[in-house]
């Protein structure tokens, strides 16, 4: 949470990072460093969410001297685009550059009703799935709360240029969220809070591979946002080998880990499926997957698989997955597809990569200040 200044005299610095804290830990803190009252955190979120003022001293409903003490102690970060590609249907992806100079993907996707903003978790992903080019990363670290908070931030204030703005928010880029648990609840705090981003947890989609405590936790933070799972197969066999994660917990455990996650009514689990043709898009799956979602409030939503060199999977026909999804909503199962968006800039599911991927980089016309020490 504290930064390096490049000032301070001894290298050691307390400056905390502002967009790192969720409204509660800044009522402690400001109480504790400052002898403040709870309010004053909910002024100073209003400054930097809703008015982007980042300039503790132009904070004009705080007083001359809190707002120096402030000033020499909060620390704002400032965004970092590498580059922006713009597909030809309007998808943008970013290339932000976050601490310790690793690079990150968040993808703005267009969409003729409602445009999603999908973000990442983690600096490449740990879970190694076989399909996802992320996995080809590897993990190098996690994301904290400030760097998860700061692509929406940047995003919306980016989609003000194009004169649009999304409706949903969805986990679904580089990282396995559930893997990088507790800051992406952080994150969500601060994002759905009424003084903060102000984003409502219907319109909040975090996509999980399956870590089963992970889901516990999640569900016991009680955020109100909605949960996809990465289903992927319908017998173990196959997910193992697509899925490294189902070595640990099994579909079984995991099914039973969605049947208790809390759940507002009318609300409902998607489960994510990608299409891999010819390993899981046989006829048994299709019989088997219905009996799995069974009594689950669950919707499906297919994925068709997108191409990546080298990993050795192809697409099924759009027949075959048109007859899925027919098949799956004469069972009752809600489900639908998710064609991809932004196919020339690799910006769809599974695509997202940094370390090794060569990226045609456009550079973004906006310029944004970057301190030395600072990062996206
Ligand atoms: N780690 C999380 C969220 C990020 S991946 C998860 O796995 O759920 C987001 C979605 O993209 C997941 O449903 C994943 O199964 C899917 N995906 C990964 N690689 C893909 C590919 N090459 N084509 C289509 N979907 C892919
Ligand atoms: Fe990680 Fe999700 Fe890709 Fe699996 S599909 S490697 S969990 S990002």
């Amino acid at each position: 949470m504290t930064v390096q200044s490049s000032g301070a005299p001894d290298g050691a610095d307390t400056r905390v990072d502002f967009y790192s804290l969720t409204r509660g830990e800044l009522e402690e803190w400001l109480q504790r460093e400052c002898g403040e009252p709870p309010f004053r955190a909910r002024q100073l979120f209003q400054w930097v969410y809703w008015r982007r003022v980042t300039d503790v001293l132009q904070m004009s409903d705080l007083s001359r001297g809190l707002r120096e003490q402030l000033a020499a102690r909060l620390y704002f970060p400032q965004a970092g685009i590498d580059s922006r590609q713009i597909s030809t249907d309007g998808t943008r992806k970013y290339l932000l550059r976050v601490e310790k100079d690793d690079r990150i993907e968040c993808v703005f996707i267009k969409q003729p009703k409602r445009n999603t903003l999908c973000v990442s978790s983690q600096v490449g992903c740990a879970m190694g799935c076989r399909f996802c080019r992320t996995a080809t990363m590897g993990l190098r670290r996690h994301l904290s709360p400030s760097e998860i908070v700061r692509q929406v931030l940047l995003a919306i204030d980016d989609a003000k240029e194009f004169g649009d703005a999304f409706e949903n928010l969805v986990f679904m880029g580089m990282g396995e969220p559930l893997h990088n648990v507790e800051n992406v609840i952080k994150a969500l705090e601060i994002i759905r809070d009424a003084s903060g981003l102000n984003i409502s947890g219907r319109r909040i989609t975090v996509s999980t591979s399956g870590l089963v405590p992970a889901i516990e936790r999640f569900g016991a933070a009680n955020l109100d946002v909605n949960l996809a799972v990465s289903l992927n197969a319908t017998d173990d066999e196959t997910r193992e080998q697509v899925m490294p994660v189902n070595k640990r917990w099994n579909i079984a455990a995991l099914l039973q880990a969605l049947r208790e996650f809390p759940m507002k009514p009318r609300r409902c689990i998607t489960i994510e499926y990608v299409m891999l043709g010819g390993v899981n898009d046989r006829r048994e799956d299709l019989v088997r997957l219905p009996k799995l979602l069974h009594g689950l409030r669950a919707k499906v939503n297919l994925i068709p698989y997108n191409m990546n060199a080298g990993l050795g999977f192809t697409t099924p026909s759009k027949e075959r997955i048109l007859e899925w999804q027919h098949a799956l909503l004469s069972h009752g199962l809600s489900t639908t597809i998710r064609w991809s968006k932004g196919p020339d800039i690799d910006a769809a599911c599974g695509q997202l990569a940094t370390a090794t991927s060569k990226v045609t980089k456009i550079r973004a016309e906006r310029a944004y200040e970057a301190p030395s020490e600072s990062t996206l």
